[in-house]
């Protein structure tokens, strides 16, 4: 079998980006971008191909990366430090945010109190990146969300029946409101396993651990079920999205959003929940 070309994967790879970009207007002219970092492999792909387009002035925006620090022992110090490293190698602007002193609890001790570690984590790391990028006066916060996260997400929205989460659905968010940070997914149509080999073909440093508490996600029993699909049925991830994309027309525009009396951060509630979980959590714990 003839070896990968590592600069035509590449080229292949970022056409297809780019296309997502361009398609449906991800950037618009003199944006300030911040990706979301967490040190993984699409994360990473985000920032080194959003720093590749802007060296070569593919589009006109400022790139920064955020990094949350959410305080899981034995993996997130790796994340960092991957995360720390490639935008240091890249000389992109890098804050990073510690969920313990910006909330005075890990997500370590957090966890104890949920069912699952996934419930407090989407929801701190969610309000800590948006309220950090508005503060930096960040236009879109880019996500390195993949095909197979996409399609994930779409199906765990499905199995909970949570129609209000089907709006987040698609590689572009409008801004709902003026403190909601709009998001954009590059990565949108890249299956996962292409981020993979990318990070390998390059040799870049990428944080490949698992999380310790993936195993108690609905997220990763979904991501088996699928792989084993697409393993017998080569495109059926790409059939699932196409269906949504066809069948789903939902106007984003409909969440209507406050500020919360505690924070002042944009929440569909009087107080937001990341507060009524800080509240809950120090209580326990305090
Ligand atoms: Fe957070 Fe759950 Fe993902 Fe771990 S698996 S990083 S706890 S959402």
């Amino acid at each position: 079998m003839k070896p990968l070309d590592s600069q035509n994967f590449n080229r292949q790879l970022e056409k297809r980006v780019k296309k997502v970009i361009t398609d449906y207007d991800l950037i618009d002219e003199g944006d300030k971008v911040a990706v979301a970092l967490s040190g993984g492999k699409d994360s990473i792909l985000t920032l080194h191909i959003f720093d590749k387009f802007q060296r070569e002035s593919d589009f006109d925006f400022e790139l920064m990366a955020i990094a949350i620090d959410e305080g899981t022992r034995s993996y997130r110090e790796e994340g960092i430090k991957s995360a720390r490293n490639n935008a240091q190698k890249l000389g992109v602007d890098y804050y990073e945010v510690s969920l313990k002193k910006e909330l005075g609890f890990t997500l370590d001790q957090a966890a104890k109190f949920y069912q699952t570690a996934c419930v407090p984590c989407g929801v701190f790391r969610r309000y800590l990146l948006n309220r950090t990028a508005h503060n930096l006066g960040v236009d879109k916060l880019a996500t390195g969300h993949n095909l197979d996260d996409e399609i994930q997400s779409f199906l765990m929205s499905f199995a909970r029946a949570d129609v209000r989460r089907f709006g987040k659905f698609g590689p572009k968010q409008e801004r709902i409101h003026p403190k909601m940070v709009p998001r954009i997914k590059p990565l949108w149509l890249i299956p996962e396993k292409e981020v993979g080999m990318w990070a390998v073909l390059n040799e870049v440093e990428v944080h490949l651990a698992e999380c310790p508490y993936a195993h108690q996600s609905l997220r990763s029993r979904l991501k088996s079920y699928l792989n084993n699909l697409e393993e017998n049925r080569s495109g059926t991830k790409l059939k699932i999205l196409e269906f949504f994309q066809k069948n789903l027309r939902i106007n984003k525009k409909e969440v209507k959003l406050y500020e919360c009396q505690i924070c002042g951060e944009p929440s569909s509630v009087s107080i937001c929940k990341a507060c009524e979980m800080r509240e809950f959590i120090k209580n326990q714990l305090y």
